[in-house]
């Protein structure tokens, strides 16, 4: 990996002519992720880009079309859930979808250096990461091991959903995805930056893990893609 050589998300060295099949613009990218969501809500995916050809196709370069910053359980495999295949999506998944240094320059990496025009992030209901955080802030315990960073990356979470009255834990994923979105744009300007110039868009979603149908809850830029997004849910001035 390489800190961009041109300025403006273009890929230089890894262009090929798959290049010319994948979305390049935000509104573009989301709609492929959730058409394919539809096609795997209705049973009826189609595994697109999964072919032995394709495989060979892209060996030489990639130019994933969207960014998934996703919790890592294990019912939230990205290719699955949004029907896609090889090439296609750039993953980085933690438990909690934290954003910590390692997570940020991977987003920049795929957004600068590949040109990939969307980032989501990837929330679910019932989310272990998010329970833990709850019970060790309940309890004052911190739980053994690293697993305490991840529960230090979801407190400020649980004290936002704490000062807007919510309680119930799918309610506290919903705003733990919006404050992911909103720590990825405070804590990387580099993406910032992007999005500000209208090569990327930021999205949070919240994915079901029974219905496997995804929703969106946040995104910059606001309203981006005609999505139903209460307002100022996703603004990185708010964040806390
Ligand atoms: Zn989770």
């Amino acid at each position: 990996m390489s800190r961009p050589g041109t300025p403006g998300g273009q890929p230089g060295p890894q262009r090929t002519a798959d290049r010319a099949s994948a979305p390049s613009e935000p509104a573009r990218a989301y709609a492929e992720l959730t058409a394919g969501n539809r096609r795997f809500v209705s049973g009826a995916p189609r595994h697109p880009n999964q072919d032995a050809g394709h495989r060979a196709a892209v060996a030489d370069g990639q130019h994933p079309f969207a960014v998934i910053v996703g919790c890592s359980d294990s019912r939230l495999a990205a290719e699955i859930i949004f029907d896609r295949g090889l090439g296609d999506l750039f993953v980085v998944r933690t438990a909690g979808h934290t954003a910590g240094p390692e997570v940020l320059g991977s987003v920049e990496y795929a957004v600068t250096v590949l040109g990939t025009p969307l980032v989501v992030v990837l929330g679910h209901d019932s989310c272990g990461a998010v329970q833990a955080a709850r019970e060790s802030s309940a309890t004052g315990t911190q739980p053994p091991g690293h697993l305490g960073a991840v529960v230090d990356a979801v407190l400020p979470s649980l004290r936002r959903a704490e000062a807007e009255g919510v309680h119930d834990i799918d309610g506290i994923v919903d705003i733990h995805i919006a404050q992911t979105v909103e720590t990825l744009l405070r804590q990387s300007p580099v993406l910032a930056d992007e999005v500000a110039q209208g090569r990327c868009a930021v999205v949070g979603v919240s994915y079901r893990l029974a219905a496997g149908v995804v929703r969106p809850v946040a995104a910059v830029p606001a309203g981006f893609a005609s999505l139903d997004v209460p307002t100022g849910s996703a603004d990185p001035a708010t964040a806390a």
